[in-house]
């Protein structure tokens, strides 16, 4: 190791040279009683024994909106929105009057750690479900031969040197490209993992999941168990090839529907806003929104709201906290500050709704066919708790501050025993 080497700073934080490989995965929508009742149920016998002996099993905050691009790219930065500017899967363009999905890297304010470390030499891996995650997660790498690499497994049968720094991951792999909604698509990106520890091994590698499973069994159910038990297997072949692993995820996940009837629980904003201020006045958007909807009809617990100039905002506010499910109104600047957003990236207001219920705008522009089970979703502060699982004892963390999921590469790097 040479001594430029040592440590590496990035967004105002450094990071301690790997001495061995070390593993960040995010299992999207992985609220905590997933591991915990798959531990129970017997099927998760590596993270058993993770959890009872071996490692370190703690609980830690995601960033709010609790959704997938804005936790991400917080893992993969070390900051939060507010530094890094992706506060969720989509913004309104208010100059524009347009609204634009979070996915194009230019939106992302920061490098990210595996920047910084490929620019000291490192070798980065990076594996996600999704291609819309791929650009941002893979953004200012250099790819060929011997660059990073990074693909999603929806697109794994398209990849090149050129933009993935790797081809023929489907003859590496052994796998055929999967749904893009099933739980082959995450299965895949760790059967990859393994097979790059084994071939490339390199010093960082990230491993990002979908939520298809989260959003449609809850904790215990065959159907989580069995994705459980899949994860573990091959999380504990990378724990015996030699490398340190980080376990997180970008939200959790809760029933948001009536238990009674199944029915999920909706607060359609615009029309609500449309009631208040007259149609078409204020503008809702739901930052869940992306163009794969199909298992959460684009409903999730949090809003942001762009308002007519001369509205009265704490009359407004007071107004809808008397809705029946909503849990927090706040104006631009108490909810930046709270939940350390960037105030130009959201609207005048932001909603967050309680535990069992969702906010959408109109009841026409929500395709509630998709839905086979009832809806599960993410969004709020009720999703906030996420597990931070490390395969190795941990030490010196200030015990005082409130960790993050966007602390993972910094307790796998600088606390983990390696
Ligand atoms: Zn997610």
């Amino acid at each position: 190791m040479s001594p430029d080497k040592s440590v590496i700073s990035v967004n105002g934080r450094d990071y301690r040279w790997p001495d061995k490989p070390v593993v960040v995965v995010c299992i999207d929508g992985s609220e905590p009683d997933y591991i915990e009742q798959a531990i129970a149920a017997g099927v998760m016998p590596w993270m058993k024994k993770v959890v009872e002996e071996q490692g370190t099993d703690m609980r830690v905050h995601c960033v709010v909106p609790s959704f997938t691009n804005p936790n991400n790219i917080s893992i993969v930065t070390g900051v939060p929105p507010a530094v890094h500017g992706i506060c969720g899967n989509f913004y309104y363009d208010k100059a524009n009057d347009r609204e634009v999905m979070m996915n194009e890297p230019h939106l992302l304010r920061t490098p990210t750690i595996f920047k910084a470390f490929q620019d000291a030499g490192a070798k980065i891996a990076i594996v996600t479900a999704k291609d819309k995650l791929r650009r941002l997660l893979g953004n200012e790498l250099e790819f060929g031969a011997d660059g990073a690499i990074c693909f999603s497994s929806e697109k794994s049968d398209q990849v090149s040197l050129d933009e993935n720094g790797i081809d023929n991951v489907l003859d590496l792999v052994g796998m055929e490209v999967p749904s893009v909604y099933s739980a082959e698509l995450s299965e895949f990106i760790f059967a990859a993992g393994v097979k790059l520890m084994e071939t490339v091994r390199p010093d960082l590698m990230y491993l990002s999941t979908t939520d298809y499973i989260q959003h449609k069994f809850a904790p215990g159910s065959d159907g989580a168990n069995s994705f459980y038990a899949m994860m573990d297997k091959y999380w504990a072949q990378l724990d015996a090839l030699g490398a340190v692993l980080a376990l997180t995820a970008d939200h959790g996940m809760n029933a948001k529907h009536d238990v009674a009837t199944g029915e999920p629980n909706i607060i359609y904003l615009q029309d609500e806003l449309d009631r208040l201020l007259g149609a078409g006045n204020a503008r809702v958007i739901l930052p869940i929104t992306d163009p794969y909807v199909v298992h959460h009809g684009a409903l999730g617990s949090y809003a942001t709201v762009y308002l007519p100039e001369g509205v009265d905002i704490e009359g407004l506010k007071s107004q809808l906290h008397e809705i029946p499910g909503i849990d927090l109104v706040y104006d631009n600047r108490e909810g930046c500050e709270r939940f350390e957003l960037a105030p130009d990236r959201m609207g005048d207001l932001i909603l967050v709704s309680k535990r069992d219920t969702v906010i959408g705008t109109t009841a026409s522009r929500h395709d509630l066919s998709g839905l086979d089970v009832p809806l599960r979703s993410h969004g709020g502060l009720t999703e906030q708790v996420v597990p931070l699982i490390v395969s190795q004892p941990v030490s010196g963390l200030d015990r005082g501050h409130q960790l993050h999921n966007y602390d993972a590469f910094d307790v796998a790097l600088n606390y983990a025993r390696h």
